[in-house]
């Protein structure tokens, strides 16, 4: 069995100097294919969902779905909530079998963001082992239905996020550091790897008490991650890349065989196409044979 939290795979990350790779899904047969990809190379992995394909496919499906696939997998399988301010729904997911929860109150004044991530945290508490992430300042561009534009990035401040991982008792943080969900508009975005390190020491220094987590994957050049995952960003959210992925390999499919009308066909090369990006993530996080 190998059902886990984000936090558990994450702590493990922190102390190993690697990362872990959440890859965000829309469908069951995403969720295979990811699974698939971190066995193969024996990595631990988290499936991420957003609020919209949770709501289309219902939670309680991603739960049963993934309660099964992480019980007969041989790698720890983790599978998250991703970005979510509406509080009902965080705990809806949580029964379902979430094993962890994305609150995203940080668009709200300080003391709302720790008043709801704090309620989720508590209820979370008293049903098992699920996992909260909360976010602090705010990552720029769009992530499902929530938009933020760039004079609304606000980078998150050491020393209130040490407050905040206090009072909410959260499990993992996602501090806002430059990065952006979508594609950067420029080749070098400007990400703040020194605050990055400021928060890892102010929160984590004596003990690792909130794994940190860096947001907007995609389009961040190698070096630049790896100099995350080396000041203590050990879980790298992926949405974008595998979505074009997905969506690419449908195209070339339709352009390919479309007269041939076989679904099955075009699932295998969606899938391949998923887990060449899952492949190459976890390369990069160096959460290969961690597993
Ligand atoms: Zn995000």
């Amino acid at each position: 069995m190998s059902i886990s939290n984000s936090k558990d795979l994450l702590i493990k990350a922190t102390v190993g100097k690697y990362a872990v790779g959440a890859f965000n899904v829309t469908s069951i047969i995403q969720m295979v294919a990811i699974i698939e990809a971190a066995e193969e190379v024996n990595s631990p992995v988290i499936i991420q969902t957003s609020v919209s394909p949770a709501k289309q496919l219902t939670p309680e499906l991603f739960g049963v779905a993934f309660r099964f696939l992480a019980q007969n997998s041989s790698v720890p399988v983790a599978l998250q909530l991703d970005h979510c301010s509406d509080i009902d729904f965080c705990k809806r997911c949580v029964d379902a079998g979430y094993t962890s929860i994305m609150i995203d109150a940080s668009k709200e004044t300080l003391k709302n963001n720790i008043q709801m991530t704090k309620t989720v945290v508590d209820y979370t508490r008293t049903k098992g082992n699920a996992s909260i992430e909360g976010e602090l300042g705010t990552v720029g561009g769009v992530e499902d239905q929530i938009r933020v534009v760039e004079s609304d990035v606000e980078l998150c401040d050491p020393l209130m996020a040490v407050k905040f991982v206090n009072e909410t008792s959260l499990d993992n943080l996602a501090p806002a550091i430059g990065t952006a969900h979508g594609i950067y508009k420029t080749r070098n975005p400007k990400i703040d790897i020194l605050r990055l390190k400021n928060i890892s020491e102010s929160v984590n220094g004596l003990s690792i008490v909130a794994p940190l987590v860096v947001h907007g994957g995609t389009g961040l050049s190698e070096l630049v991650v790896k100099e995350l995952i080396a000041v203590g960003g050990s879980k790298f959210n992926v949405s974008t890349e595998l979505k074009y992925a997905w969506i690419d390999a449908a195209n070339e499919y339709i352009k390919t065989y479309g007269s041939k009308y076989n679904p099955v066909k075009m699932n295998q090369l969606q899938m391949d196409a998923a887990k060449k990006v899952v492949f190459y993530w976890i390369k990069l996080l160096g959460s290969a044979k961690k597993g």
